[in-house]
C-alpha cells in the first residue's frame, strides 16, 4: 500500500474494521505509527539463480515462487536486510549454490535474520536443503566478521520438497542458538521456530490494550490461547491471579516456559496442545477461567474452541486478532453464546501493508 499516503492507508483499515464489525460494537480510532518505516524485525529471504545465473535472494512474487530480487525495503530493519546481501555474496566466494525447487539440487534455500530491538542481539538461520556445509567454519567466521552484531547463527535442514520455510531439525553453529528481546519491561526468549511479533513496537501497544481490555484483578484466573512464547500471559500474570497459557509449538512452549523462570512469575503454567482441545478438556472437568484471552493465527479460531469457551462461561473474553474477516466469523458464534462485545481497538501493526491487528472485549451478558 506503499503508494497511498500512511493518513490514508489507516482511514481504509479503520473502514474495512467498522464494516465487518458493525454487527458487533463501535471500533474506536485505528493507533497508527509515528514513524512507519523499518519496522519489521525479522526478514525471510529465499535464494535462486536468475536468468543470467546470477545469485539472487528476496521474496516470491505473489502466487508464485519467482523470486522478486530484494536489496533493501523500507519495512524492513536495516541492518537485517544488509545481512542477507552479505550472505548472498559469501555464496558465490564459497562456491555454495541456492537450492532449485524443480532439481532438487544446490544448497541454501532461505535466511531468516530475527533481531531483538531493544537488545539488538540478532539472529541468522540458514535454510539449507542437506546437513551437509561445506566451508562451515569458515563460512560463519566471515559472516560474524562482516557484522559483529550478529549474536547466534542456527543452521535449518530442510530436506523436503515443500513450501514450508523451516525444516524441522536445527544445528547451532554459532552463539545460544536463540536472542532475548524485551517488551512491556519483561525479557523474553526467542528460539528460531517460535512465533514472535514483527513490529515490537506497535506490539507493546497492542499488548497494553489487550491488558487493559481484561480488567484484571488479583483473584482473576485468566487462559492465554495461542499464547506463543508466553508474552501476554507473562504480562497478564503480573496483575491476575493465576494464567495458564496453551500452544501448539513445542519450542514455543519451551520458550515460555524458560521466560517465566526468566522474570520470575511463578503464577503463570504452559501447556503444549492444540487450544480447542484444551478449553474442551477443561470445560468437561468443571475447570473455570474468568479471562479468556485469546491470539489466534490469520485463519482464527476454531468452533471446538468457540464452542468449549461458551461453556466455560468466563465473564471477559479478550479477542486478539490479526485478520478482521475470521474475528467478524467467530464474533457469530460468541454471540450466540450469550457474549456481547464492549469495543473494538484497531492498531496499525503492519503500515504499508493489507494487514490490520484488531482487539476486542466481550462480556457475558448475564455477568
Ligand atoms: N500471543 C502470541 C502468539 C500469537 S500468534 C504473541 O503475541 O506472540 C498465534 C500462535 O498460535 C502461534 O504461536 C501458533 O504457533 C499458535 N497456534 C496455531 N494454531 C494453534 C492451535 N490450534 N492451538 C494452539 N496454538 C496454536
Amino acid at each position: 500500500m506503499m503508494h497511498i499516503p500512511y493518513e490514508t492507508q489507516l482511514k481504509i483499515k479503520q473502514s474495512r474494521v467498522e464494516r465487518l464489525l458493525r454487527p458487533f460494537c463501535r471500533v474506536e480510532k485505528i493507533i497508527g505509527m509515528d514513524n512507519p518505516y523499518h519496522y519489521r524485525n525479522k526478514v525471510s529471504a529465499a535464494f535462486g539463480v536468475n536468468r543470467r545465473r546470477e545469485i539472487i535472494s528476496g521474496v516470491y512474487q505473489s502466487s508464485s515462487h519467482s523470486i522478486v530480487s530484494v536489496d533493501d525495503c523500507l519495512i524492513e530493519d536495516k541492518a537485517a536486510d544488509k545481512i542477507v546481501v552479505t550472505i548472498r555474496s559469501l555464496l558465490s566466494s564459497f562456491r555454495l549454490l541456492p537450492y532449485n525447487e524443480d532439481s532438487q539440487m544446490g544448497f541454501l534455500r532461505h535466511v531468516l535474520i530475527r533481531r531483538g530491538f531493544a537488545t539488538g542481539q540478532t539472529m541468522v538461520v540458514l535454510v539449507t536443503a542437506r546437513e551437509m556445509f561445506p566451508g562451515k567454519s569458515n563460512f560463519v567466521r566471515a559472516l560474524i566478521a562482516a557484522h559483529p552484531e550478529i549474536t547466534t547463527i542456527v543452521q535449518n535442514i530442510n530436506g523436503e520438497r515443500t513450501s514450508m520455510v523451516l525444516g524441522d531439525r536445527e544445528k547451532v553453529l554459532y552463539g545460544r542458538g536463540k536472542i532475548e528481546d524485551i517488551l512491556c519491561g519483561l525479557r523474553f526468549n526467542i528460539s528460531p521456530r517460535s512465533f514472535y511479533q514483527i513490529n515490537p513496537v506497535q506490539t507493546e501497544i497492542l499488548y497494553k490494550k489487550a491488558i487493559e481490555a481484561a480488567r484484571l484483578t488479583r483473584s482473576d484466573r485468566v487462559i492465554d490461547a495461542y499464547c506463543g512464547i508466553g508474552t501476554i500471559g507473562m504480562i497478564a500474570a503480573e496483575s491476575a491471579g493465576q494464567v495458564v497459557g496453551v500452544e501448539l509449538n513445542g519450542d514455543a512452549v519451551r520458550d515460555a516456559r524458560e521466560n517465566a523462570r526468566l522474570n520470575f512469575i511463578d503464577n503463570v503454567r504452559f501447556y503444549k496442545g492444540d487450544a480447542g482441545l484444551f478449553m474442551d478438556e477443561m470445560a468437561s472437568n468443571g475447570d473455570r477461567a474468568d479471562v479468556v484471552i485469546m491470539d489466534p493465527p490469520r485463519s482464527g479460531s476454531s468452533e471446538r474452541f468457540l464452542r468449549s469457551l461458551v461453556n466455560m462461561r468466563p465473564d471477559r473474553v479478550v479477542y486478539v486478532s490479526c485478520n478482521p474477516e475470521t474475528l467478524a466469523r467467530d464474533l457469530v458464534l460468541l454471540k450466540k453464546g450469550g457474549y456481547r462485545a464492549q469495543y473494538a481497538q484497531p492498531v496499525d501493526m503492519f503500515p504499508h501493508t493489507e494487514h490490520v491487528e484488531t482487539v476486542v472485549l466481550m462480556m457475558r451478558k448475564d455477568a
